[in-house]
């Protein structure tokens, strides 16, 4: 049975509307995995180190037959088709492309290169608000909370 998988897209640095609807085609064209959703794009203001253009910032969502490894190794594959340099680039710096698995399905993992969910999305607007606009009722399995519920949570706070 295919397991639906959420995808957090975010780009600042060249074409980024370029960038995010290649990732987009590619993530479609992985192994076993449909494209079937792709949110609308939004701007976002940077967080992390001063300096940084705004960011775009959509979300995806998929059906595969990849297990969480074997898609999180394309999602980093996809980065550096598109020329994510991670050598150059400091933690939460300017990229062309950021590939984040959200959700998994209902999968729980914390593995030394993997933890879904995503640790930090149910902080932030940039992840939540596109996301809620393709899978307003996927379940966060820790806090067995909807994403709309999430956005909701975080714009009260
Ligand atoms: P953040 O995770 O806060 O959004 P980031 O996206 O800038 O920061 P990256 O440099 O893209 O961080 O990722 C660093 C490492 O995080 C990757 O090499 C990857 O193996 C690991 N990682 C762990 N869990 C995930 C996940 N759910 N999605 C994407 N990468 C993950
Ligand atoms: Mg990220
Ligand atoms: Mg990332």
């Amino acid at each position: 049975m295919p397991t639906l998988a959420h995808v957090a897209l975010g780009s600042n640095l060249g074409d980024r509307a370029a960038y995010i609807h290649a990732a987009a085609g590619r993530l479609g064209a992985l192994p076993a995995t449909t494209l079937r959703a792709l949110s609308p794009i939004i701007e976002t203001d940077p967080v992390g180190p001063q300096g940084q253009g705004p960011y775009l910032n959509a979300a995806a969502e998929l059906s595969t037959t990849l297990n969480p490894a074997e898609l999180i190794a394309g999602l980093l594959s996809i980065e550096r088709d598109l020329g994510r340099d991670r050598a150059v680039t400091q933690r939460w710096g300017p990229r062309t492309i950021d590939l984040d698995l959200l959700l998994y399905g209902d999968a729980v993992i914390d593995a030394e290169r993997l933890t879904v969910p995503h640790p930090r999305m149910h902080q932030r607007a940039f992840v939540l608000v596109p996301l809620s606009q393709i899978a307003p009722h996927a379940l966060h399995p820790v806090f067995d909370r909807s994403v709309i519920a999430l956005l909701n949570a975080l714009s009260a706070s």
